[in-house]
């Protein structure tokens, strides 16, 4: 019996294998990529459903994405508490979507970002390959009032769902019971977006909403997700092109918009942190974290708290991630040092139209961010500590 990690390290090095053969190719979407995870899964004598259960989940390494559940065209798995869990063992086809979907089994990928983005973004200044950055701001004050920056993701939808750029988008919220529970949701007005605006602080899968998207057949969809979701939407895009139902995903997705993210923290952990600072987590409303903790109260209060006690409830798989500034999507967005803008990195020509358009139209406003301005020097620290932390190598073995 092989372990996981074993089988972890045997599929990495097949992996690294055939990008090494694709890289001589004229054409990259080459079929060889999916038969090369084909003979892996072959190797190690596992389906796709228990190399994603046995070897990401196992391992400690499943960000939660939800691109394998998100892409089984036979519905396999559930979604349980942020992991897959392979319940509908016997509907399994070998089709291998799901390890072709898992952004944890392409570590050694660097085709993906060539893939994603294209040759507008020529600048590479330690925040991911972009053409233009900017700070934006919605031009609406109750966006503003809503939002958590600047309010340029949700002005950014409701725009394209206005002008018919979209028909639906797959973004979170939450319930007026449990407002720090975000879940998916699948929106089709412009209102809808606006009450799923502003950040929660622990996982929310949004890429379930696109098997709703897909079951609905949805024909233009925005995507927004933090940088392991946009990842794993990439993959559903890039990985298996001579896969009829997975060129959905490329054909409706019209554009993705990232949010920059350090960690999320658990649940229980986030609820543990809040009884330490003597809050009771029903009267909170939202929560922002710039350095410190703010925390807005029901009663109109705003309370500020340090952010140390909270890392030690960060959720373990975010240990492993190296994206801070979702460097994958056609657009990227954080609120670093910004007081009330959100710094807006344009990485695709469809990311710069959506923007430009959204500007001319009065929905943003914008204003030039220089490469010595504090929030980009700031970004750019916070991607190469990321980049540069050592993750643990195996959960049991260095945790
Ligand atoms: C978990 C998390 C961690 C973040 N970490 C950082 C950080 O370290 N540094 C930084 O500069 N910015 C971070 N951000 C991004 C920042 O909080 C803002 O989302 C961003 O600046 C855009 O602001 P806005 O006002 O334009 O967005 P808004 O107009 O408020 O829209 C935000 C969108 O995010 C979606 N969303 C909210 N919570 C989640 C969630 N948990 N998962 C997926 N989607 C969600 C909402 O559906 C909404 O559409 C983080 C966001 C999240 C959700
Ligand atoms: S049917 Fe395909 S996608 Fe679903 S679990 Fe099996 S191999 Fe994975
Ligand atoms: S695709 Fe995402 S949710 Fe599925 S195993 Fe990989 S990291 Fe986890
Ligand atoms: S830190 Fe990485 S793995 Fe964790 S939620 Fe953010 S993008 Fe996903």
């Amino acid at each position: 019996m092989r372990s996981s990690w074993e089988i972890l390290q045997k599929l990495s090095r097949i992996e690294r294998q055939y990008i090494h053969s694709l890289r001589n190719q004229s054409d990259p979407a080459s079929i060889q990529y999916y038969t090369g995870w084909h003979h892996a899964l072959e190797w190690v004598s596992k389906r796709g459903d228990q190399v994603i259960v046995d070897g990401v989940v196992g391992t400690g390494r499943c960000s939660g994405c939800a691109a394998c559940v998100t892409v089984c065209p036979t519905n396999v798995f559930d979604y349980v508490e942020d992991h897959p869990v392979n319940t509908r063992l016997n509907h399994c086809i070998e089709c291998d979507l799901c390890v072709e979907a898992c952004p944890e089994l392409h570590l050694s990928d660097e085709e993906i970002g060539f893939k994603s983005l294209d040759s507008y973004a020529v600048n590479d200044n330690g925040f991911g390959r972009y053409g233009e950055v900017f700070l934006s701001r919605s031009t609406n004050n109750e966006i503003l009032r809503r939002s958590q920056d600047g309010g340029t993701v949700s002005s950014l939808l409701i725009y394209a769902l206005k002008e018919n750029v979209i028909d639906a988008a797959a973004l979170s919220t939450t319930t007026p019971e449990l407002p720090l529970k975000p879940m998916p949701k699948l929106v089709f007005e412009p209102d809808d977006v606006l009450s799923c605006a502003g950040s929660r602080y622990t996982y929310a899968p949004n890429l379930l909403a696109l098997k709703e998207a897909f079951e609905k057949g949805v024909d233009k969809l925005g995507v927004v997700g933090v940088p392991c979701q946009i990842n794993g939407l990439r993959y559903l895009q890039h990985s298996v092109p001579d896969i009829r139902y997975a060129e959905w995903f490329k054909q409706h997705v019209v554009f993705s918009i990232g949010l920059f993210c350090s960690e999320v923290f658990t649940y229980s952990g986030l609820m543990k942190y809040f009884n330490e600072i003597g809050v009771n987590p029903e009267d909170v409303v939202k929560i922002n974290i710039k350095g410190k903790v703010i925390i807005s109260l029901k009663n109109g209060d705003e309370i500020v708290k340090p952010l140390k006690p909270l890392h030690k409830y960060e959720r373990p798989a975010c240990r492993f991630c190296k994206d801070y500034a979702a460097d994958n999507a056609d657009i990227s967005v954080g609120g670093l040092a910004t007081h009330g803008w959100t710094i807006t990195v344009l990485r695709t020509r469809v990311g710069k139209t959506l923007f430009e358009d959204a500007v001319s139209k009065g929905y943003l406003e914008i204003k030039e961010l220089s490469l010595e301005d504090n929030s980009i020097k700031l970004l750019k620290k916070l991607c190469q500590q990321k980049k540069e932390r050592i993750s643990p190598l195996f959960f049991g073995e260095n945790l």
